[in-house]
């Protein structure tokens, strides 16, 4: 993806073409779409990895579009900081960034007068990049006023927490208006920095971009919360959508596996099952069919999860998480590899969750959530062409209890 297929506005890809900045960055990729989408995001990424402009550009560009009048003191988007040189160099990017979008930055900190301070927000401000000292100063003259924050920003928060700075950031929060969009960044991750984030993000999508994931940085690894009656009319609508994919879809047993396979043909998707019980001799052709493309969906238990390296293979849906955490990176370690880029999905169902927990211990990391709102996830759901769900999932309930000891 490139930024000039981004939805912001032409005078922003204009400045990113000026600068150099021609494909986004991964935490950019990442959390662009999310926050032009309106949603809160939980971010873990150092510096270094252009997270400055992850936020940068998409605030810039939702201001631009729904500009309003200025009015003394008020502000749009309020990004908060622990260091005067961080409010500085982030004032300085979104400046350059937003530099043709008429859109008004203002990086507000201490040890420098106040009174030419007071007289740029009287002249109208959309962004104010602080830190916390000098900012409530100027909260509690009256001068600058935060009612009217549509984004809220917190950079550096672990950083901030070490400088202290736990209580200032609660403490902003009651000049900040309920309704409101936040972005939550910071270098590392905690007990402390999760409940922090916590307290001032609602539904967020979390993101981590860390030099430390054994997933390899070629793979965007993510979880659906997809309830386990419904997984596969969401395998259908994936493969659907990309019929020209390559895809490895691992299940927890055989059962479900060849489960799956049937499932697929009711709907008219051809795929291929494997696992421990087919014969040696049959599993290297089935390897030999996908590898040359003539089947493009491989079903498969764990049994495929190492060792298989087929270049092409663009999607990993992990449609059962793994038991074992392990798993889960071999898994994903089937598509990108080499320099190719890879996705993995993973279906997680209720039941599920504390698999997903133990996983993000392993990897060290909490994977990125799609949150599919209620509306998609019925359509989904409606668009099966497999009339015969409704009795199937009353079946598939009863058939459940009998495959869970199943091994692959
Ligand atoms: P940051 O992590 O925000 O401190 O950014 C690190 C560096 O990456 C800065 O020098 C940015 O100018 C640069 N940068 C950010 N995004 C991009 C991009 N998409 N393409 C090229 N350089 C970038």
């Amino acid at each position: 993806m490139k930024f000039s297929d981004y939805k912001i506005s032409d005078e922003i890809k204009q400045q990113l073409d000026a600068l150099g900045f021609r494909r986004p960055t991964d935490i950019q990729f990442k959390a662009i779409g999310h926050i032009l989408d309106g949603e809160d995001v939980m971010a873990i990424a150092q510096t270094g990895t252009g997270k400055t402009a992850a936020f940068a550009i998409p605030t810039i560009h939702l201001i631009q579009s729904k500009k309003t009048k200025y009015t003394k003191g008020t502000v749009r988007c309020l990004v908060m900081v622990p260091t005067r040189e961080l409010a500085k160099q982030i004032a300085g990017v979104y400046r350059e960034i937003g530099k043709y979008t008429g859109v008004k930055v203002f990086g507000l900190f201490g040890g420098v007068e106040q009174d030419q301070q007071i007289a740029t927000l009287n002249n109208g401000v959309d962004v104010v990049v602080a830190t916390p000292g000098r900012m409530f100063d100027l909260i509690s003259q009256g001068e600058l006023d935060l009612s009217k924050v549509d984004y809220l920003i917190l950079d550096e928060a672990d950083l901030m927490l070490d400088l202290g700075f736990a209580k200032d950031i609660s403490d902003v929060m009651r000049f900040l208006p309920q309704r409101r969009q936040t972005l939550f960044f910071s270098a590392t991750i905690s007990k402390k920095i999760k409940s922090l984030a916590y307290n001032v993000v609602r539904n967020a999508i979390r993101i981590q971009i860390s030099a430390h994931n054994p997933v390899a940085k070629n793979i965007t690894h993510s979880v659906m919360n997809v309830e386990m009656d419904d997984k596969r009319f969401f395998l259908e609508n994936m493969i659907k959508e990309y019929p020209e994919k390559k895809v490895i879809v691992f299940a927890r047993t055989k059962v479900r596996v060849s489960r799956i396979v049937e499932a697929m043909k009711r709907v008219g998707i051809e795929s291929e099952a494997m696992h421990g019980g087919i014969e040696q001799r049959d599993r290297f052709e089935i390897l030999d069919r996908f590898r040359a493309s003539e089947n493009k969906v491989l079903i498969t238990t764990d049994v495929a999860a190492r060792g298989i390296d087929i270049s092409s293979v663009e999607y990993v849906v992990n449609y059962d998480l793994p038991e074992d955490p392990e798993n889960y990176v071999h898994r994903c370690g089937r598509t990108g590899r080499g320099k190719n880029k890879g996705q993995a999905i993973s279906f997680c169902s209720e039941d599920e969750k504390p698999l997903l927990e133990e996983i993000e211990k392993y990897t060290g990391e909490d994977i990125e959530q799609f949150d599919i709102p209620l509306s998609e996830y019925r359509e989904i759901l409606n668009e099966t062409e497999d009339g015969s769900h409704n009795w199937q999932r009353l079946l598939d309930k009863d058939n459940e209890e009998s495959d869970t000891q199943e091994e692959w």
